[in-house]
């Protein structure tokens, strides 16, 4: 199944999102947009995406939490068959790329379109999705609209959640017409896509036209704090110290050991990482008494993940019996690793084969949407080439050719999911 996508109008419709929020720089290479939920920019985005998926014959509606979806039911469909769904997200952090969450949303319809104007028969319903808030930073930590649509907070929380000046998104989706009713529930549908730009160099150094993602990291953070006694530089001699920042560099140390050991042994792609140190009184001349770090590990394997995280514990109670430090370690945040539903991605590659396009196999370090929607039906999450890995920035750039070539594979991967046939 290839279905010819038209560039020129997935372009134009990209193009069109860009110029809301759009930042001017000299330098020609920045292309940069700052829509955040709520805001002006994310109301004119909302309102072109609702007028293109209209002019394609899709039904619109928007949930509690200003969720749009977008419904196409063709006349070969079962009105009641769990629908395909694809998308994405339509806000950007503050001079975001043009590329990061667009391209998925567009890229859905773009497939829609496609299916249209092949004049194939899907048996199921096709849905067009873009998420609230998956950017975070306004409005909570990020994919605030899958999280409600997926059952992990409620419409209520969400909507109550303020931004630094104190309103609430249910103010701001309000004042830009976008608070509606009801919620959007992915657990209906019977399967879930999203492409979204890679953020890294993978295809690009390969030379691939789309990387399926097998496994979304988890995240794990952990703050440590290690407690010896402040004394005075000169008049403490070597043996009398208890010095935290000493105990600390062998704990910063042991997580990368630990890091290493699993690497070798079992996972190579597990990472971990003291990412910050902060140490008291923080004085040339003083001894230091206290450090706080923080650590960051991920995986597509948990229980690497959970092996570092007790690695790191055992190294706190060595410190305690050698150095006589007190120590604790706590675990606030983890998100355990999301793998992808193998059905959709032997479609992609299913499609991407028959359509001459490369497609490989990678893991994603990054969180989307679709790490919600996999909780509670298949997702499949793919990935376009980014220029030099650079994303979150207004450097981001995905030729339109590369952005053309994935979407070919995302519209047939739904068509054929939806039930058309191959011929
Ligand atoms: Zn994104």
């Amino acid at each position: 199944m290839t279905l010819p996508v038209d560039e020129d109008r997935l372009r134009e419709d990209l193009e069109t999102n860009a110029t809301f929020g759009a930042v001017e720089y000299d330098d020609p290479e920045k292309r940069g947009r700052t829509a955040r939920t709520g805001t002006e920019a994310n109301r004119r985005a909302r309102d072109h995406f609702v007028d293109r998926m209209e002019a394609a014959d899709l039904d619109v509606t928007v949930d509690a939490v200003g969720n749009v979806v977008g419904v196409w039911r063709p006349a070969s469909a079962d009105r009641d068959a769990p629908p395909v769904a694809s998308g994405s997200h339509l806000d950007s952090v503050p001079e975001g790329g043009i590329f990061d969450g667009p391209l998925g949303v567009y890229a859905a319809l773009e497939s829609v379109r496609a299916m249209q104007d092949a004049g194939v028969e899907p048996d199921r319903p096709i849905v067009v999705v873009s998420f609230t808030e998956e950017e975070g930073g306004t409005y909570g930590d990020g994919m605030l609209g899958s999280a409600v649509a997926t059952g992990e907070t409620t419409a209520e929380e969400a909507l109550a959640m303020t931004d630094d000046d104190g309103d609430t998104l249910e103010e701001a989706l309000s004042r830009i017409g976008y608070r509606g009713e009801g919620t959007l529930d992915p657990a209906s549908w019977d399967g879930f896509y999203e492409l979204h730009v890679e953020q890294d160099t993978t295809l690009e150094s390969v030379g691939a036209d789309v990387g399926v993602v097998t496994t979304i990291t988890g995240i794990t953070h952990c703050t440590v704090t290690i407690t010896g006694e402040a004394n005075h530089a000169g008049a403490t001699s070597m043996d009398e110290r208890t010095d935290a920042l000493a105990a600390a560099s062998e704990f910063v140390l042991d997580v990368e050991s630990a890091a290493n050991e699993i690497v070798g042994a079992s996972s190579e792609t597990a990472v971990g990482t003291v990412g910050s140190l902060s140490v008291a009184p923080n004085a040339t001349n003083v001894v230091p008494g206290h450090v706080a770090a923080g650590v960051d590990v991920r995986d597509v394997d948990h229980d690497s993940m959970d092996a570092i995280v007790a690695a790191a514990r055992e190294s706190l109670d060595r410190l305690e019996t050698e150095r006589g430090v007190e120590t604790s370690l706590d675990r606030p945040f983890d998100v355990a690793p999301e793998p992808m539903s193998d059905r959709l991605r032997a479609a992609v590659h299913e499609t991407a084969a028959a359509g001459g396009r490369e497609a490989i196999d990678l893991h994603s370090g990054a969180a989307h949407d679709s790490m919600r929607v996999a909780r509670v039906t298949d997702a499949s999450l793919l990935f376009a080439p980014s220029r030099d890995g650079i994303s979150h920035n207004p450097r981001e750039w995905t030729d339109w050719g590369d952005c053309a070539a994935a979407t070919e594979v995302l519209a047939g991967a739904i068509a054929r999911t939806a039930g058309v046939d191959d011929e």
